[in-house]
């Protein structure tokens, strides 16, 4: 479990790198309040944001961590929570936040894939 814990916090900290050199630096500077957490009692919760911290629950992912979809799955979450963030929490799911998060993942994809844009 140690070894699978030390594979999750690595590969966090690998897509909030790559999240944050493909955001504007007024959105990546926010990258910051992201945190590993460790929450066994409430495995539905894959990600937390709060007033001045997000918080990724590594827990949820340990079922994960030796697949190819680790990454991808801890970036969509870390892109989730900062969606909620830049939102100011105001909007749940609803379409504001939704625009915001697709707005987000675009510009990572964009970063991040070979597709010309
Ligand atoms: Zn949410």
């Amino acid at each position: 479990m140690r070894q699978n814990l030390r594979t999750l916090r690595k590969k966090l900290d690998d897509a909030i790198s790559v999240i944050g050199s493909a955001l504007p630096s007024d959105l990546s500077r926010q990258l910051s309040r992201v945190h590993h957490g460790y929450d066994s009692a409430n495995t539905e919760c894959s990600g937390f944001c709060g007033t001045a911290h997000i918080v990724i629950n590594l827990c949820t992912f340990m079922h994960l961590s030796s697949s190819p979809d680790l990454f991808f799955e801890l970036a969509k979450t870390v892109l989730h929570e900062l969606a909620h963030f830049v939102d100011n929490n105001q909007s749940g799911h609803g379409p504001r936040w939704r625009h915001i998060y697709d707005g987000l993942t675009l510009l990572v994809w964009k970063a991040t894939s070979a597709v010309p844009s």
